[in-house]
C-alpha cells in the first residue's frame, strides 16, 4: 500500500498512476529501518521526491529483535542537523547513566561512566514508528509489505529495484535516480551487485549472531540506570553477554557469539548460563527472538554508480559492542547529504557520489576500524588474561571510555602494573596490547585519509596489510 497518496478504486487505473508517479523519482530508499528513514527524511526536508519501501507492514515497521540501547550523543548531533527529536517518555523505557563491564570472573567490575556514555533503552517499534512516520510527514512516499529483490541497472547504473508485492505476488520495476540501499545485514542491493568496488559478501567470522528476550522479572534491580556487559569467551565466544535495564523490573537480556562453525547456539548458551541466575528466578518472557550483528570496519566503499549504502547493510556498527542504531542514522544523513550534493551537480557517478565515503570514514569509518583491531584483540584473549588484565586495571575505566568513543588506546603502563604484570609472566599481555594500541592507531590513520577511487586498490593493500599484522599479532 501506498501512503500519503490519494488511492482510487480501480486497479487498473491505481496501477498506472502508479507507474507514472514513480517514474519521477530522485531518490528510491530500500529499508524504513533506522538507517532509511534518516536518509528518507533529510531528503525530503531539502525538497526531493523520495520513495522508500519496507517488507513489513506499515504497523510493524521499527519492531526489530535489539538490545534497545543509544547513545545520547547521536540525538545531540542529529537534533541540531535535521531536528531529529528526542525519545519522548513513550518512547523511552528507561535513562542509561553508563555501563558496567563485567570480568569473565565476575570478580572485577569496571564502572564506565561520563557525558559520552549517557542514553537511552528506547522501545523499538514505537521509535521505529515515530522515524516513519515523521518520515512520511515529510512528504515521502511509503510502500510497505513489498521486498525489494535486487537492483535494476540502466548500462553501469543502477537505476531501480525490482519488487514483489508481499500481498499479491506481483513483480514491478520501479526506477529512481539513484537508490539507497538500507535493508540493514540483508543488504539486499549489495549482494546483487555487479562489479564494483563494493563487498558483495561479509564473511561469517565478522558477524555476531544474537538472540535476546526481554523479562519481567519478579523483583527490582539495583541498578536501572546501568547497562551490563559481561565479557566471558568460554559462554559467549567471540561476543559478549548483556543485560540491559529498561525498567525496575523488566531487563533486556542477550547473548551473542562469532558466527563462526562449531561455536555453540547464542540461545542454548543463554538458557544454560545467563537465565539459571537468581535475578530471572520467577521471571517472565515479553518478547524473544534472534538476530545477526557485522562486528567490523565499514564495508571498502559504500557508493556505486546510482547507488549508496547506509547502515548495517555496509556494515556502520560499532565492532566492540554492535550499537549500530546511531551510526545507521548518520550513515543515513550523510548519504542523503551527498545525494544532494551529487543531483545539483548532475553527476551520480561513482566519482559524483565518493564523498560520501570519505564523510563517513571522517565521521565515524575511522574510528570503528580502530575498535575492529580492539574486536579481535577481544576475542583472541583467553579468560583468565581478561580477569588478570582488568583485575590489575591495565586499561583504567576513564581510558576504556575515550576509547569507545574512538580515541587512541592508552594503556596504564606504570611501575607498578609492569611489575605486577612481569612478576607473574604475563608481559606478553601487555606487549600484545601495546602493539594492537599502534595497529588501531595506523588503521585509523589511513580510514581518516579515505582515497580517491583511482587509489582505493593502493589503500585496500595497506589496510589489509594492517590485519595482516594484527593477526600476526594474536597468534
Ligand atoms: C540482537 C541484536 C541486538 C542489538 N542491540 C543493539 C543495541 O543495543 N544498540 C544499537 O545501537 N544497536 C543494536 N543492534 C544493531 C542495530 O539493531 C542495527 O545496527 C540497526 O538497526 C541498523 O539499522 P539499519 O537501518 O541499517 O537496519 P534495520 O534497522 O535492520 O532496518 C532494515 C529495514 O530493511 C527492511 N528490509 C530488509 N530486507 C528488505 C527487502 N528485501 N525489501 C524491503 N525491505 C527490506 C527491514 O524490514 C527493515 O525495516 C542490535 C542488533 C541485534 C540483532
Amino acid at each position: 500500500m501506498i501512503f500519503i497518496l490519494n488511492l482510487v478504486p480501480s486497479q487498473k487505473f491505481q496501477n498506472e498512476y502508479f507507474l507514472v508517479k514513480h517514474m519521477g523519482y530522485d531518490c528510491i530508499v530500500v529499508g524504513a529501518g533506522t538507517g532509511g528513514t534518516t536518509a528518507a527524511r533529510t531528503l525530503a526536508l531539502k525538497g526531493y521526491k523520495v520513495l522508500i519501501i519496507d517488507r513489513k507492514k506499515k504497523e510493524v515497521v521499527g519492531d526489530k529483535v535489539c538490545g534497545d540501547a543509544i547513545g545520547k550523543h547521536y540525538f545531540d548531533t542529529l537534533n541540531k542537523l535535521i531536528g531529529l527529536r528526542y525519545p519522548t517518555k513513550d518512547e523511552c523505557e528507561a535513562n542509561i547513566d553508563g555501563i558496567d563491564v563485567i570480568s569473565p570472573d565476575k570478580e572485577t567490575i569496571l564502572k564506565i561512566q561520563g557525558e559520552g556514555i549517557k542514553g537511552y533503552m528506547i522501545n523499538r517499534l514505537k521509535f521505529g514508528q515515530r522515524l516513519l512516520n515523521a518520515t512520511i510527514d515529510t512528504g515521502v512516499e511509503f510502500l510497505d509489505n513489498t521486498s525489494v529483490i535486487s537492483p535494476v541497472y540502466e548500462g553501469e547504473y543502477v537505476a531501480g529495484v525490482l519488487t514483489r508485492s508481499l500481498e499479491s505476488g506481483e513483480k514491478k520495476e520501479i526506477r529512481g535516480k539513484v537508490i539507497i540501499d538500507a535493508s540493514g545485514v540483508n543488504a539486499v542491493i549489495r549482494r546483487k551487485l555487479r562489479n564494483s568496488s563494493v563487498e558483495r559478501t561479509v564473511q561469517n567470522e565478522d558477524v555476531i549472531v544474537c538472540f535476546r528476550e526481554i523479562r519481567d522479572l519478579n523483583h527490582e534491580i539495583e541498578d536501572p540506570n546501568f547497562c551490563k556487559i559481561y565479557l566471558t569467551q568460554s559462554i559467549s565466544p567471540g561476543g559478549y553477554v548483556w543485560v540491559f535495564p529498561e525498567s525496575i523490573t523488566r531487563v533486556n537480556v542477550g547473548l551473542g557469539v562469532q558466527n563462526i562453525p562449531n561455536n555453540p547456539h547464542p540461545r542454548k548458551q543463554l538458557y544454560a548460563y545467563v537465565l539459571q541466575d537468581a535475578l530471572f528466578e520467577e521471571s517472565t518472557i515479553v518478547h524473544k527472538g534472534g538476530g545477526f550483528v557485522p562486528t567490523r570496519r565499514p564495508i571498502w566503499s559504500q557508493v556505486t554508480n546510482g547507488l549508496l549504502i547506509v547502515g548495517d547493510a555496509a556494515c556502520q556498527v560499532n565492532p566492540i559492542h554492535g550499537g549500530g542504531i546511531g551510526p545507521s542514522m548518520m550513515g543515513g544523513y550523510l548519504a542523503a547529504t551527498n545525494v544532494d550534493r551529487a543531483l545539483e551537480k548532475g553527476d551520480l557517478s561513482e566519482r559524483g557520489l565518493w564523498e560520501y565515503n570519505i564523510d563517513y570514514m571522517k565521521e565515524y569509518g575511522a574510528k570503528q576500524a580502530g575498535l575492529d583491531i580492539f574486536r579481535l584483540f577481544l576475542q583472541h584473549t583467553p579468560d583468565d588474561e581478561l580477569n588478570y588484565g582488568m583485575k590489575h586495571r591495565l586499561l583504567k575505566e576513564e581510558d576504556i571510555l575515550s576509547a569507545s568513543l574512538g580515541e587512541d588506546l592508552v594503556l596504564n603502563l606504570t611501575e607498578k602494573v609492569k611489575r605486577l604484570f612481569s612478576g607473574i609472566g604475563k608481559l606478553g599481555l601487555i606487549n600484545r596490547l601495546r602493539k594492537i594500541s599502534s595497529k588501531m592507531k595506523e588503521i585509523k590513520g589511513l580510514f581518516q585519509n579515505y582515497p580517491s577511487p583511482e587509489k582505493l586498490e593502493a589503500w585496500k593493500t595497506e589496510v589489509e596489510s594492517i590485519y595482516t599484522e594484527t593477526f600476526e599479532i594474536l597468534k
